[in-house]
């Protein structure tokens, strides 16, 4: 993300041979219900335990003149633990139904932030089970005094869903944490005119009774923040890059042929431009979209197509955060952090990459972007570990970059961006920690690094500058 301004009660029921509790009883087994949250020190009720989940298959309509959302959510999932019950996160519309490998479920109930589901059997452990959450009615933004209003916004001729550190949940029922990675498909029913974008390559368009449905799969792994969909009047530019789809979308209240439209055309080149820096892109479609909302007023990576605000592109110069959202394509969602308090991972990348970018296109030095930001940053503020109200401040982002160019500039050019692509090569689809970035940084360069970065990333006095 880039802000503008800144930048159980076990049920036993025993149905046949089918039973997860017929042996020596699901107590002795140790059944026991799913933790309420993933264990993220920073947000204890993000995500959930006891299970892990493959897919997310998504069957919705949206009726703009009613705001309402109605539809299913089929989530394929592994059982971690023996499972008597399992929450999801989910604060979206009223639930009708709840099934779990197509029967019934025993309970579902909500309780604040949260679906919890018994299902009529005990789940064992390692099995995969299917549930289908069917649901209906008008979804609510999530407010948050300290991140900002995210998740589902609707609009005079849509709705956008959008967030981090959280969205997902507020139109679909999601373990709804980044350690917790699957793939989406989204089939979304809107009225004749309207687009529906959202993640991944584009499936077949259909036309029923003046309503279409718009399809989307994404088939890399996703954390739950990087989905989005975006509903409303939009001019859609749909082609092919690099033998992937690339699909662009700008808002149709901006004149054609705008900043936005121009930053969008050049998609494919800044995406080109990054792997040659870190390695092969890393998805199966390419794209953007930019929104006109004045609730929005950041970028945000979503997987494959990142959504911007068009406030971005007053200038004719604006693509450096093209190549912010795009480096995140590597750097948050193909490597993806396991705890929040790593998000330097995300975004320390995706500010080196602007300062690339800047060299690339403009040539301005890296250097000279290292050396403007050095001056800038407030010591104090920690870039690893900044706490949940430093989440998105300067030190995860400028001191986050300088603490990569500092890398470069201790190991040389070859040590570091063979770093970069071998991190980007073994993470992929992956989990990531700033312990596994320092142990592959000291390996690859042969150098002892541990101190050298935890100076950039967590003291506070400034280090010196390389070179000086
Ligand atoms: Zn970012």
């Amino acid at each position: 993300m880039i802000r503008r301004s800144a930048l159980a009660a076990l049920v036993a029921l025993t149905i046949g041979g089918a039973a997860a509790c017929t042996d020596s009883g699901q107590a002795d087994e140790g059944f026991g219900p799913g933790a309420a949250g993933i264990g993220d020190p920073y947000f204890p009720t993000y995500g959930n335990g006891g299970y892990d989940v493959k897919d997310y298959a998504l069957v919705l309509r949206y009726d703009p003149g009613s705001d309402r959302l109605e539809g299913t959510a089929t989530i394929t999932a592994t059982a971690t633990q023996n499972l008597s019950r399992f929450n999801l996160d989910f604060r979206g519309p009223e639930v009708s139904a709840v099934t779990v490998d197509g029967a019934a479920a025993a309970e579902q109930k909500r309780e604040a932030d949260e679906l919890v589901v018994t299902p009529a059997a005990g789940l064992r452990k390692d099995s995969t089970f299917t549930t289908v959450v069917t649901y209906g009615g008008v979804p609510q933004p999530i407010t948050s005094p300290e991140l900002g209003t995210g998740g589902w916004l609707a609009t005079p001729t849509g709705a956008i869903a959008l967030g981090q550190p959280e969205s997902a949940s507020s139109w679909y029922p999601v373990n709804d944490h980044p350690r917790d990675k699957a793939t989406f498909a989204l089939e979304m029913t809107v009225p004749n005119g309207t687009s529906a974008l959202s993640n991944g390559a584009p499936g077949e368009k259909t036309e029923k009774d003046g309503w279409t449905t718009w399809r989307w799969r994404e088939s890399a792994p996703m954390a739950s923040y990087l989905s989005t969909v975006v509903i409303g009047d939009f001019r859609v530019t749909t082609g092919s890059h690099q033998g992937k789809p690339i699909v662009t979308a700008v808002d149709n209240t901006l004149a054609k042929d705008s900043n936005a439209d121009k930053a969008m055309a050049r998609t494919g080149e800044v995406a080109d431009f990054l792997a040659t820096q870190f390695g092969p892109y890393p998805f199966d479609a390419y794209g953007g979209v930019v929104v006109v909302d004045n609730r929005i007023r950041y970028a945000l990576e979503t997987q494959s197509r990142p959504v911007y605000s068009d406030s971005f592109f007053s200038s004719s110069t604006s693509e450096w955060v093209v190549a912010h959202e795009l480096a995140h394509q590597w750097f948050g969602d193909s490597v993806s952090i396991g705890a929040w308090r790593d998000i330097w991972l995300n975004e320390g990348f995706a500010t080196y990459a602007e300062w690339l970018w800047a060299e690339h296109d403009e040539g301005v030095p890296v250097r000279t972007s290292f050396d403007r930001a050095y001056e800038t940053i407030r010591w104090e503020d920690p870039t690893f570990d900044p706490g949940t109200s430093g989440l998105f401040g300067n030190s995860v982002y400028i001191r986050g970059g300088l603490t990569v160019h500092a890398l470069r500039e201790e190991v040389g050019d070859d040590s570091f961006f063979r770093i970069l692509k071998e991190w980007t090569a073994q993470k992929r689809n992956a989990n990531a920690t700033t312990e596994e970035f320092i142990a592959l940084a000291e390996r690859i360069s042969g150098k002892p690094l541990r101190e050298f970065l935890m100076a950039w990333l967590t003291s506070k006095t400034p280090p010196p500058k390389p070179g000086d």
